[in-house]
C-alpha cells in the first residue's frame, strides 16, 4: 500500500527531523529554549573569564594553580560532584587560592530525557558537596556537554542557579600541539568572552601544557582574566 508506506515515511522524516532539531538546540552554546543563560557577557572592556570543567582531580589542581598563581589570576571551576566525594580538599584548595567554584552535576551524564526529580537531585547533591568544601552560596552551573533542553534549566532556575555556557572552548583533538590549542583560542577570544578549558584529566597535558601559553597571550592582546561571577557583575554596573 503506497499511500501507507508513503505516510509511515513522512512519520518517520518527521520524527528524525524533530530528534535532529531537538539535539542540535540540546547543544547550542548561546541558545535555549526556556530559562536564562549566559554564553558571553556584552562589553567594550578588554575582559574575559576563564573557566575550567570537570575534575577536581589532585593531579588537575596542582597543575593548574602552579600556573595561574604566579600570575595572580583567578578562575571558575565546575566542579563534578562525585569527583569532589573521590578528592576531598580539593575544592577548598581551590577557594584558598582565590578561586570560584560552580556545579557542574554528580554523574557528569547527559541531561536529556531525565525526571525533574533526577536534575533536582544531581544539582542538590552537588550543591551540598560544594558548600561542603567551603563554597559560600555557589550559583553557577554548568551542563555536562553544555547539554540540555527544557527539563534541566527549569532545575536549575528551581535551584536558584545560572546558567553558564561558554563562547570559546579549547579543542585538544584538533589542535595536540600546546602552541596550537593556545593560539586557538586566542584567535576567537574577543571582549566579553567566557573560555572554557579541559586541564583535570590524566589525558589533558595538553591543556595544562597550553594555559601559560594562553595567558601570557591574553596578556600580549591586553586582556584581564577574571573569574566568570567577575565578568557577570559586568552587567550590573
Ligand atoms: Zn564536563
Amino acid at each position: 500500500m503506497p499511500r501507507r508506506r508513503n505516510l509511515v515515511i513522512l512519520a518517520v522524516a518527521a520524527a528524525l527531523l524533530t530528534s535532529i532539531g531537538a539535539w542540535r538546540i540540546s547543544k547550542a552554546r548561546c541558545f535555549q529554549l526556556v530559562g536564562e543563560m549566559t554564553c558571553r557577557v556584552e562589553t567594550t572592556q578588554k575582559i574575559v573569564a576563564l573557566s575550567f570543567d570537570d575534575g577536581p582531580t589532585p593531579e588537575g589542581v596542582d597543575a593548574v594553580l602552579k600556573t595561574l598563581e604566579p600570575r595572580g589570576i583567578n578562575a571558575t571551576f565546575f566542579l563534578i560532584g562525585k569527583h569532589m566525594e573521590r578528592h576531598p580538599g580539593q575544592g577548598r584548595r581551590l577557594l584558598a587560592a582565590g578561586h570560584e567554584l560552580g556545579n557542574h552535576t554528580f554523574t557528569h551524564t547527559r541531561m536529556l530525557g531525565k525526571l525533574p526529580s533526577t536534575y533536582d537531585e544531581e544539582i542538590s547533591k552537588t550543591d551540598r558537596l560544594l558548600k561542603a568544601e567551603g563554597a559560600n552560596n555557589p550559583v553557577l552551573f554548568r551542563p555536562p556537554f553544555g547539554k540540555r533542553l527544557i527539563g534541566l534549566p527549569l532545575a536549575v532556575d528551581r535551584a536558584g542557579y545560572k546558567t553558564i555556557m561558554w563562547d570559546v572552548e579549547d579543542d585538544a583533538e584538533h589542535h595536540p600541539r600546546p602552541r596550537d590549542y593556545a593560539d586557538d583560542i586566542l584567535r576567537r577570544v574577543r571582549p566579553g568572552s567566557i573560555i572554557l578549558m579541559h586541564p583535570m584529566y590524566d589525558h589533558s597535558q595538553t591543556a595544562k601544557d597550553a594555559l601559560p601559553l594562553i595567558l601570557d597571550g591574553l596578556k600580549a592582546k591586553g586582556y584581564r582574566v577574571v573569574t566568570v561571577g567577575e565578568l557577570l557583575a559586568l552587567r550590573r554596573r
